[in-house]
């Protein structure tokens, strides 16, 4: 099958590799029909995240129609059009008793390198999805695989890092960042009724989406944010915030930009190891601070049905649609932000 394989920093090929097989009775085979470049994809493209072999199939967004399952596989049968977890969890350990299915014992994520599972991606025609019954979903009625696909990560995501921050209906959210996540945080925090979302980025047209989608927009390129968020918010701060983008320095501004018993929720990844903790700024303000993979199992039924219900529209986000063949161009583009969002049809 063609699939996209990792050959090091800012190298992806489109190559033939093997096709995947069931190893473990709970495994399904996927036709993968749509497959998306994640932002969580170009931490690999840097080089970032260690671990990953060359040669590795890369990707973790997709879409697809099942097309063989093993023994234990109850769930699902081939011919059903499925949207699949980037994450995979057994459903049986005591981590998935607690829905904690990101700290799954038995857990990875697709695509993601050894530390993580060491399982192949999606990018491909064709993926071994671990543990289906639990991974994945049928694609609701009615739902296009773009629609449909997000629920896999980064709507998802964005959905459950809301849903950690404890947004209460009637509060304000700010989102740091608005990449695709990022914009779904917005979308998520306005259907979950926040009273006004603020939405910050360095790039213009990113928080002008963000506007259009509802948010008061916050380029923070052009205005200072602090003195912005301080007029906007009549010096309180925002309820919640939610950070998008990853790494030390957006989160500081978060801590900043948080009232006095708020809560900052962060999903950005980052390869660093520490950062700094407001200690006495979170003491003295009672701020609690959230910050974990998504715990995709736990939320994604949720965001499903927002979508269905016409409540989020997550095709917002998509920029370029392209075949798989031309994925090492997707990834150029994506990483030079000249695309917002890259799907890839198959
Ligand atoms: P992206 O790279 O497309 O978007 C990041 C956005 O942040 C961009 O719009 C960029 O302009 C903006 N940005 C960068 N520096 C900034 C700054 N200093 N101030 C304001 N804005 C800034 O990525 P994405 O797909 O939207 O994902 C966002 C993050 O979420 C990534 O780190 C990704 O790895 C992570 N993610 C985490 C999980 C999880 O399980 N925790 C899942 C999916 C994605
Ligand atoms: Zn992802």
């Amino acid at each position: 099958m063609k699939a996209v394989t990792f050959h090091g920093p800012g190298h992806v090929r489109v190559e033939t590799v093997e096709d995947p097989r069931i190893q473990e009775p709970a495994d399904a085979i996927v036709r993968v029909t749509t497959g998306a470049i994640c932002g969580s994809d170009l931490h690999l493209y840097h080089g970032t995240i260690p671990g990953l072999l060359p040669g590795s199939v890369i990707g973790h967004e997709y879409v697809g129609v099942v097309e063989e399952v093993g023994a234990q596989v109850t769930a699902f049968r081939p011919g059903d059009r499925v949207v699949g977890a980037f994450h995979v969890a057994c459903g049986k350990c005591g981590s998935c008793r607690r829905s904690l299915y990101n700290q799954c014992q038995h857990g990875g994520v697709l695509g993601y390198g050894v530390a993580f599972g060491n399982l192949q991606g999606t990018q491909a025609e064709y993926a071994r999805i671990p543990y289906a019954d639990y991974t994945l979903r049928k694609v609701p009625e009615g739902l296009s695989d773009e629609q449909a696909l997000f629920s896999g990560d980064i709507l998802t995501t964005a959905y459950g890092a809301v849903i950690n921050s404890g947004l209460r209906p009637g509060e304000s959210a700010a989102v740091i960042g608005c990449g695709p996540v990022g914009i779904m945080a917005v979308q998520s925090a306005l259907s979950l009724g926040a009273s006004r979302v603020y939405a910050i980025d360095l790039v213009k047209e990113r928080t002008d989406l963000a506007s259009q989608l509802g948010a008061v927009p916050v380029p923070s390129a052009e205005v200072n944010v602090m003195s912005k968020m301080n007029e906007l918010t009549g010096g309180e701060g925002a309820d919640v915030v939610i950070e998008a983008v990853g790494g030390s320095k957006t989160l500081q501004l978060a801590f900043q930009l948080v009232r006095g018993g708020g809560c900052v929720s962060a999903v950005g990844v980052t390869a660093e190891d520490t950062f700094s903790y407001p200690l006495m700024n979170s003491l003295t303000k009672d701020i609690t601070f959230r910050i974990g993979l998504a715990n995709i199992h736990r939320d994604i039924d949720a965001t499903l049905s927002l979508v269905r219900g016409g409540r989020i529209d997550p095709t917002v986000v998509v920029s370029h649609r392209l075949p798989l063949d031309q994925a090492p161009e997707g990834y150029r583009l994506f990483d030079q932000r000249q695309a917002n969002k890259v799907l890839l049809k198959l």
